[in-house]
């Protein structure tokens, strides 16, 4: 099982009846809603069964004359007298029951329908708010594409769910009930024949959808293998040209077809089993209800059937079987839909409800101002538990120091870097912000001190100002624009078309690495905190940008604390300190010139980049190989 599987299983496992906790908590925001929408499922029920009822005792008394007009809870004294008065009585009463029925129907559609769309709603914004307040782990651990799914698909689910399989399950109960109630009063031995119907039809909607489920899945997955294949050919068209691989390529889209048309064929042929079988079941009741029933009119009961049965009841049995078809075979639908619908509760509410967040763990210290002072003293960490990636680091930084980190790729710099954001906490160990114990500060409060460039700079789908005043309220065109000088950006911005206001599409698409580097370096420029980490790009960052943080470093740096994580040891050369990490701990401190004399990590470090391989010692060039082997 991979990783991100259990984590989601993490989830689903701390959720104690997540349809009860979703009721709880949404159910009672929506209750006037949710009990209209159930009000009107009942009562339409109730109406659409009314007429059956009617028309068997108007057959009796109208038509054939062989009881006198009497309805039910109605006195006799309200009645009309005449058989035409009881004649228009009786189609008041029918056609009065259908369109009652059709408002009650628009009434609940109208009410449980919102009730879906308002719930999915704020399920989606809360489940989104929680997910943003997840550690970082959570999100090494799950694949934004499960993540998505959460808030896109199982979102979607429980709203399906409650917009139409709940309404149908509502009302296979209730019309089953009230079925079930009339023909029992009417005649109940005839009744038990009748009823046998509701499980029957029921067993077999329910193994259907059994065996259907299945056979959609394989039609999904086809149908997504199918379009992976044409949109790849599509795009590598020119290769397939040139590779004159058009013959083969089309056989294999005729595969990905064909097993396309299997699937969807076998799903084709379940179903269209089916409605038959429904059919069949229900011309066996309809069918065993005429037989019986009939028999049993027209001897006036025999054997067990000791009851007489008036000709209008019959006709009433005989419509009600009908009436019990369409609703029972949503059944297997409505049980696997609520399948369904569990599961993305289970895993919604397992978000919801994850008590493992950094942001709930403070105390919420809030600061002020912010010297910039930072300790760590006995720091040691490690993401799985297992490989301790931070060991036993003690370190402390002056307020306004810049502090250079460095040393091999792996060796935990940006991770030293992580924990004073709270990405992560300590597993032992202290940090501490202007002698605060980092834990003991409300997060947000933290963050707002903090600026971090990182090694992948994450631009947003918008305009540069809107990326480089992300997070910044009230500022100025004058601020930006003195950002993006010291970070370098401001002439290549003034050179795109629209300046400012240059779309920098989806993924910062339209810029290079380094563009976008300096925008990154701007936004936390803008955002003046007394505390910067920026983390230099290992790749991307083309020699330009090198030498304009190199350059601005000295100016960005003033006035705070500043930890420049580095690959380019050029980039520190000036810091006031720089520490060596090595494995996790800190092997070497102290600046350029004091640690090229020690002749230890860093200057052999030094050496490579400067190009003097020849000056290395053997062993360091052994290690360097066989790590950059593994
Ligand atoms: P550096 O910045 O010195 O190159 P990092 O702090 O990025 O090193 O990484 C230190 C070690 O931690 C590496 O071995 C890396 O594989 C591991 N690591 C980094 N991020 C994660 C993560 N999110 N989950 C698990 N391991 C990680």
């Amino acid at each position: 099982m991979s990783n991100s599987e259990e984590s989601l299983d993490g989830l689903r496992n701390r959720t104690d009846r997540p349809m009860r906790y979703l009721v709880a908590q949404y159910g009672r925001t929506n209750l006037s809603s949710l009990v209209l929408g159930g009000v009107m499922t009942v009562l339409g029920a109730a109406l659409l069964s009314i007429p059956a009822f009617v028309l068997g005792i108007a057959l009796d008394a109208i038509f054939r004359q062989t009881r006198p007009f009497t309805l039910p809870l109605v006195p006799n004294a309200w009645l009309p007298g005449s058989v035409m008065g009881n004649f228009w009585l009786t189609v008041g009463i029918v056609s009065t029951s259908f369109l009652v029925a059709a408002f009650a129907g628009y009434i609940r559609g109208w009410a449980l329908n919102r009730v879906a769309q308002d719930v999915q709603h704020e399920l989606r914004t809360d489940t989104y708010e929680q997910m943003q307040t997840q550690r970082m782990a959570f999100f090494d651990d799950n694949k934004t594409g499960e993540i998505m799914s959460i808030l896109n698909n199982d979102v979607n689910q429980l709203e399906s769910f409650l917009s139409q399989d709940l309404q149908s399950g509502v009302r296979i109960v209730v019309t089953s009930l009230v079925i079930a109630a009339i023909t029992v009063y009417l005649h109940w031995q005839l009744a038990l024949v009748t009823l046998t119907m509701v499980p029957a039809l029921g067993y077999a909607s329910y193994k259907f959808q059994q065996s259907i489920e299945p056979k959609y899945g394989s039609v999904r997955s086809s149908v997504g293998k199918l379009n992976a294949r044409l949109e790849n050919n599509i795009g590598g068209i020119a290769v397939i040209k040139s590779f004159g691989q058009e013959g083969p390529e089309a056989d294999r889209v005729a595969d990905a077809s064909n097993e396309y048309r299997s699937a969807n064929w076998s799903a084709i042929l379940s179903r269209i089993k089916f409605f038959p079988t429904l059919v069949l079941i229900t011309a066996v009741g309809y069918g065993g209800t005429f037989a019986l029933g009939g028999y049993v009119f027209l001897q006036q009961g025999f054997g067990l059937f000791t009851l007489g049965l008036s000709a209008g009841t019959l006709v009433t049995f005989l419509l009600y079987s009908r009436r019990l078809m369409y609703p029972m075979r949503q059944f297997g639908q409505v049980l696997n839909n609520y399948q369904y619908a569990y599961a993305a509760a289970e895993r919604i509410v397992g978000l919801l409800q994850d008590p493992d967040r950094i942001e709930d763990r403070t105390t919420g210290k809030q600061l002020a101002r912010v010297d910039g002072g930072v300790e760590y003293e006995d720091v040691t960490f490690s993401y799985d538990g297992e490989e301790t990636i931070i060991d036993d680091v003690s370190l402390s930084v002056a307020p306004g120091e810049t502090v250079g980190l460095v040393g091999p790729t792996g060796a935990g710099k940006t991770t030293l870097t992580k924990l004073l954001m709270r990405l992560y906490d300590a597993d032992e160990g202290t940090a501490r912000v202007d002698g605060h114990d980092i834990r003991d500060i409300d997060v947000r409060s933290l963050r707002d001190h903090l600026g971090y460039v990182s090694q992948e700079p994450f631009l947003f789908g918008g305009s540069i100002r809107d990326n480089v005043s992300y997070g910044v309220t009230d500022t100025t065109d004058d601020a930006i624009k003195t950002a993006l000088k010291q970070a370098g950006a401001w002439e290549f911005v003034t050179d795109l078309e629209n300046g400012l206001e240059t779309v920098v599409g989806e993924r910062g698409v339209k810029l290079s690495g380094g563009q976008r580097q300096r925008l990154a370096i701007a936004r936390a420029i803008l955002k003046d905190p007394a505390l910067l980490v920026l983390d230099e790009a290992t790749s991307h960052v083309d020699n330009e940008t090198e030498l304009v943080v190199q350059r601005n470093v000295t100016e960005i740096s003033d006035h705070r604390t500043t930890f420049v994580i580095a690959h380019r040891l050029s980039t520190v050369r000036n810091a006031d300190r720089i520490i060596v990490l090595e494995d996790g701990q800190i092997v070497e401190s102290g600046t350029h010139e004091a640690l090229l004399e020690d002749d230890g990590l860093y200057a052999d470090l030094w050496r490579v980049q400067v190009g003097d391989i020849e000056a290395l010692p053997e062993t360091f060039v052994q290690q360097t190989v066989s790590s950059a082997d593994d």
